[in-house]
């Protein structure tokens, strides 16, 4: 199991903490969230849950179909989602990120 995940655009790895704090909104009902590139500036959907993250492939723009790219575990990983806002507990530190509108 991978300690880090690659930018699907520019193949960089990063760790948890490293995209939690490059990722700013989120979507609850699907526990994703949204993070941009440090390097490349490309954005890309998140899977948050407990113990993993994980990245996310669309299959055909603007269609509803997607899967899980690559996983990363990380035990230390505990999330919340409430209607308008994810909770991501990292190493007992709390983040936060509000729903896309
Ligand atoms: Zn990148």
């Amino acid at each position: 199991m991978k300690a880090s995940l690659p930018c699907p655009a520019c193949g960089r790895e990063f760790s948890a903490q490293a995209i939690l704090d490059a990722s700013d909104v989120s979507w609850p009902d699907l526990c994703w969230i949204h993070f941009t590139c440090p390097s490349c500036g490309t954005k890309t959907h998140i899977q948050v849950q407990d113990g993993q993250m994980a990245t996310v492939d669309f299959l055909g723009a603007p269609g509803p179909e997607w899967e899980i790219n690559t996983v990363m575990h990380v035990p230390d990983l505990t999330v919340r989602m409430d209607p308008g806002l994810a909770h991501v507990w990292l190493n007992g530190v709390h983040h936060e990120f509000k729903a896309q509108q």
